[in-house]
Parts: structure tokens; sequence; C-alpha cells
């Protein structure tokens, strides 16, 4: 899979931008205690993720378009982009703020260990209430670097991709990289500093029918509230330039996920977990996908607006209630695809395949 991912990646471009400008986009979150707000998400352009870069990254990954590839950005780029951020989005309107790097807000090479501490005490002294960001969890285990954070603000969480808790799926459908242990080390030490940590768990994984990835889903969504993360975020996979899940989307061998797949995981969780699972990527998504998942063109936004609902109420009546398509039935026909082989016959097959078509052979 390394050698794959990495030839796929040999095509990425970069987005022209301004190094003192970050991304900015916005999403209406409810909070821990159920508060709802809109959240500013920054993406900073800083280097890309080590991950991505070195290794090819995740299967379905386009966070090279938040990076910045061609040119080290400075210091000084940094602290500019945070100032503008400051403008933008003041703290009196946007009291929590998710202030990203280009993969992991703690990988010194994406920030360093000096530049970090100077723009959490910009951010203080703006008056931000609560600090969100996301890390791979291998860049969650350096306790000067993770309590450093609780110095600077009150309420902080972290998003966590996890993906899935099974270690084939995680690191041969997904090429995440990671050790399970990696995750609940990480965890530990998390507690230790009253810092909330989030599981991004994959919906629509490549290899996987629809069937197993739901499955799969509900498990991972277990695991991690065994483990102690705070919420799950189902994020319903979309697709982007340069990954592997484009190049078999082109070749028909991939498609996104249909909203009920996010739906059924919802209704399978149990009650005591449902209200803390969001349903993230199929109405907006950073970067802007090619295609998004989705359902019918007839229920698409009518079922999209539901699960908004559902993201900012955590009730279920909004779930309940979800208006019956024609479509259901290409879905639970879906969920009865029964593979002729099992699941690393046929990773190893498309892998083949994909080989074969980037002439890796
Ligand atoms: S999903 Fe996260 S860890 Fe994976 S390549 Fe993208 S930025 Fe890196
Ligand atoms: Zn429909």
């Amino acid at each position: 899979m390394l050698k794959i991912m990495k030839h796929i990646r040999k095509e990425m471009k970069e987005v022209p931008g301004n190094l003192n400008k970050p991304d900015i986009y916005f999403e209406e979150t409810r909070r821990v205690d159920n508060s709802h707000c809109l959240m500013p998400l920054v993406a900073l352009k800083t280097n890309p993720c080590r991950w991505l870069a070195t290794c090819g990254g995740c299967s379905m990954c386009g966070y090279q378009l938040a990076a910045s590839l061609s040119k080290k950005p400075t210091r000084n780029n940094l602290i500019n982009q945070t100032k503008y951020t400051i403008k933008t989005v003041p703290s009196s309107i946007y009291p929590l703020i998710t202030f990203n790097s280009a993969g992991s807000f703690l990988d010194p090479n994406e920030i360093s260990d000096e530049l970090r501490p100077v723009l959490l005490g910009m951010l203080k002294k703006e008056g931000y209430e609560e600090f969100n960001f996301e890390c791979r969890p291998e860049f969650l285990l350096v306790e000067k670097r993770v309590s450093q954070l609780k110095k600077y603000f009150d309420i902080v969480s972290v998003g966590i991709g996890l993906e899935s808790s099974n270690d084939f799926i995680r690191n041969e459908c997904i090429h995440k990289g990671t050790q399970l242990d990696t995750y609940i080390k990480a965890g530990k030490l998390l507690n230790r500093y009253n810092i909330d940590y989030d599981a991004y768990i994959q919906l629509g994984k490549p290899f996987l029918t629809t069937k197993e990835d739901v499955e799969d889903a509900v498990k991972t969504a277990k695991f991690a509230f065994k483990h102690g993360f705070t919420r799950v975020f189902l994020m319903l996979c979309n697709i982007q330039p340069t990954t592997l899940t484009y190049l078999l989307w082109k070749r028909g061998k991939f498609k996104p996920p249909m909203l009920w797949s996010a739906i059924e995981v919802l209704k399978r969780l149990p009650k005591e977990h449902r209200s803390k699972a969001y349903v993230k990527g199929f109405n907006r998504a950073v970067p802007t996908p090619l295609e998004f998942p989705q359902n019918c063109p007839k229920c698409n936004s009518q079922v999209a607006d539901k699960l908004i609902h559902w993201n900012l109420t955590g009730d279920f009546n909004h779930i309940k209630t979800m208006p019956k398509c024609e479509c259901i039935k290409e879905f639970e026909k879906k969920m009865k695809d029964k593979p002729k082989k099992d699941l690393r016959q046929r990773v190893a097959t498309i892998k083949k395949y994909v080989q074969k078509e980037l002439g890796l052979n």
C-alpha cells in the first residue's frame, strides 16, 4: 500500500495561496454541554502532514490542499496567519475555535515547539474560551506539549483520526499507519490533563461492502467510547484528488457511502452513546471534494437537513422521522451484498489491479 500511495501522491498539486492567510471555514456544532455554536475551523498553511509527505498518507485524505507544499512557511507567516484569524473570527463572536495545521498541531515539523506557545498566547490574549485541534496519536504522547495547552485554555479538545478499531482495515484499507496502542496511550495522557478527545471514524471505507463498513463503524464507535473518547464523528468519505479513493472512484470501483449508512450506524449505536455521535462530511468538507456522499436527488437535501438537526440537538426523533424514499431500497440491497472472497483476498486483488493501472508491476 505504501508504494501505491506514494506513487499516487506524486501527482499532488499545490493550491496557490497566500502564506499569511489561513483558510477559514465554519461549522454549526453542538458543544459537549449541548449548547450550539458556530465554530470557525482554521486551517493554517503549514508544512504538510508528515505521514502524507513521507508515506503517501491515508487513502482518502485531501489535506495536501490545505498545506504549503513547495515553500516552507516562515515563523512570521504563521504569526501573520494567527493575526488574520483573530481579526477575522474574533473571540467575542466565536468563543470556540478549531485551530489546525495541515495535519497535526503538535507535530513540530508543522508548528515548532518554539512557535506553538507564541500562537497559543496570541489566541489566549484574544480571549477564546475553548480550543480545539486535530492531531495524529503519535504526536499526543509528549507530556510537555500536551500539558502546555492547558496553560493557555481551560477547555481543550482534540480530534484524532481513529478511522477503524480493526488493525487490518485501519492500516491496509485506509493506510493510517497507526497502532491501536498509541491511541490508548495518548488517551491516558490526555485524561491526565483533562483534555477531551474525539474519534474521527471513517464511513465509506474502500474495499469494504456497505454492511462491513457499517458494522465496522459501529464496532469502532463502541471501542472509542470504551476507551474514553468523548465524542465520535462519523466522517462520510468524499472524493478528493490524488487519493486511492479517487483512483478507484474514477474506475467505478468505489463510491462514497449513501447517507443511509450514517443513519444505520446511529440506529445501531447503544442509546447511551448515540447522542455523542455526530455525522460529518455530507454537506461541507475541507477541502471541498469532487463528490459528496449522497442518497438520491429526491431526498438528499431533506435527509441532509435531518442530519444537521441531529448534529445540533442529538434528538433521535430527527432520525426516527427521517422521510422514507425509494432509494432506501438501493441501500438495503447494498447491505445484503455478499462478496465471493474474504476482505483480505479482495484487498489483495484490488491492490494488484491498482498496481497494474499505475504501471507499478
Ligand atoms: S487523514 Fe490526517 S493523518 Fe491521514 S494523511 Fe490526512 S492529514 Fe495525515
Ligand atoms: Zn432518495
